[in-house]
């Protein structure tokens, strides 16, 4: 069934999990996501990329990801990821999208403000939910000083501020994590997170997570992120699902047998995440 994302990430708040929010931009990934979603009875945000949109088209993604909700017997939310225009939110509100992100991360604390509470006022009319974003997610060297991370890290009282000002559902925080590819092994500032929690009491948003440790992973969760995104370990896995065949059959030219075996490897690494974050029979 179709929901909005502030149902699922209230239960994971009150209850002390993260749900799994995967980027899709094709039906294959989507239904390697449903596919896990149901194996695991684990509720599952689905979310799409401004580019994304623009690959497969807004009515598309639309239409597949409500037909797979329909049908799916885990509750499913339609996010948009990282939201940059009110044009593009009210577009994804006007298409059937449950829930919004709008990143207004790279402006001034007050800018961030003004910019999300334009989209709060227009999406809660509409019963959608907002996730917003506070705080850069740069990679980080391991030398970085203290100012320095405190520049790029979400201040625990400039959130505590920010929440109250905008009313949003969601608060994306960076702690550490980077978007796309880790060089190195990311570290993750968990007594920034523990001040954070205590202060917002909400539900709490990790972004880049994919590379991120295990260990890690679960330490986030327990002390209280509820949203977990994830990108690159599923194209990842599509990837070399695509390349494990073409390894051992270089002549296929049938797109059902190139892609469904890689469908099936993005449901395991989907499944994985799942039971990793605290979800799995949740739904
Ligand atoms: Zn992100």
């Amino acid at each position: 069934m179709l929901v909005t994302s502030k149902e699922i990430l209230d239960h994971a708040h009150q209850n002390g999990y993260a749900v799994g929010a995967f980027n899709i931009n094709n039906m294959e990934i989507l239904q390697a996501v449903i596919a896990a979603a149901e194996q695991e009875k684990a509720p599952v945000i689905v979310q799409t990329s401004e580019g994304a949109i623009k690959y497969a088209g807004i009515e598309y993604l639309s239409a597949m990801v409500h037909l797979a909700a329909r049908k799916a017997s885990v509750p499913v939310a339609l996010h948009l990821d990282h939201g940059t225009t009110y044009a593009t939110i009210i577009k994804c509100i006007a298409n059937g999208w449950t829930s919004v992100m709008i990143d207004g991360s790279h402006y001034s604390l007050e800018d961030n403000i003004k910019t999300t509470n334009e989209i709060v006022k227009v999406a809660h009319a509409a019963g959608i939910s907002v996730e917003a974003e506070l705080g850069r997610l740069s990679g980080v060297e391991d030398n970085i000083s203290v100012e320095e991370k405190d520049a790029i890290y979400t201040n625990p009282k400039e959130a505590e501020e920010f929440v109250k000002r905008t009313g949003v559902d969601a608060l994306a925080i960076a702690i550490g994590t980077a978007h796309g590819k880790y060089k190195g092994v990311p570290k993750l500032d968990f007594d920034r997170l523990t001040k954070i929690k205590g202060l917002l009491n909400m539900p709490i948003v990790l972004h880049g997570a994919s590379g991120v440790s295990e260990d890690s992973i679960r330490n986030a969760v327990i002390l209280g992120v509820n949203k977990i995104n994830i990108d690159t370990d599923v194209r990842q896995a599509f990837t070399d699902g695509i390349k494990d065949l073409f390894a051992v059959k270089p002549d296929e030219f049938d797109p059902r047998k190139i892609c469904g075996p890689a469908r099936d490897a993005m449901t395991a690494v989907v499944s994985g995440k799942m039971r990793l974050f605290g979800c799995s029979g949740k739904a």
